[in-house]
């Protein structure tokens, strides 16, 4: 994929993990800005998405963060992005989120970013965008989510080809080099139907 210019970070909130999720979070940050990338996320300045925005500013990175108005003290706004964007509602903070990106990175997280995973694959699945989706199994912590998409298969509820809507990659290195391996989006953002 060459037309790659901002890439959305979908990752947890909370800062009481395990350090490697920590070290994963600020390696992204980092090559993202090594490599030209902007990263899009949540404008929040607390846990992964904190330490992804801070490292890749650090960098030199672009940031753009999009916060909605009602949890922006919850998360504690970021004040030293390159934009943030003080949204009305976390729809809107969702549909601006796939609006500015290219693609979309998911590291580990809680309920929010399952909700932004299982949001963005399924916008995929339904053809309202075409932008590719990497989920980076860092120290296994998605395995029970590879779990349940396997049974979703198994039982006939998922399509046999909702592989192909994703990929997994077990390290952060391997983040970019799958991204680039990924064919151009064939489509716009069907915004008007997000
Ligand atoms: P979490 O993974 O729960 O730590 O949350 C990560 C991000 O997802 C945070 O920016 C939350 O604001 C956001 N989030 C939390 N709950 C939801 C939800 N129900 N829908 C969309 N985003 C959410």
């Amino acid at each position: 994929m060459t037309a790659l210019r901002n890439v959305c970070v979908y990752c947890g909130s909370s800062g009481s993990v395990d350090p490697s999720y920590k070290e994963a979070a600020h390696a992204l940050g980092t090559a993202l800005a090594e490599r030209g990338l902007g990263l899009v996320y949540g404008g929040g300045r607390v846990g992964l998405m904190g330490i992804v925005a801070d490292a890749a500013l650090a960098a030199g990175g672009e940031v753009v963060g999009i916060i909605p108005e009602h949890i922006q003290k919850l998360e504690v706004e970021h004040t030293g992005l390159t934009e943030l964007h003080v949204v009305d509602s976390m729809h809107t903070r969702k549909r601006m989120m796939v609006e500015r990106s290219d693609a979309f990175i998911i590291l580990p997280g809680g309920l929010g970013t399952l909700d932004e995973a299982f949001e963005i694959i399924t916008w995929r699945q339904l053809k309202l965008h075409d932008k590719p989706i990497i989920i980076a199994d860092i120290g296994g912590y998605w395995q029970p989510l590879r779990d349940l998409l396997t049974h979703l298969k198994d039982t006939g509820f998922g399509r046999g080809d909702i592989d192909q809507l994703y990929t997994f990659v077990e390290r952060v290195e391997d983040i970019l080099p799958a991204l680039r391996r990924e064919p151009e989006p064939q489509q716009a953002v069907d915004t008007a139907r997000l």
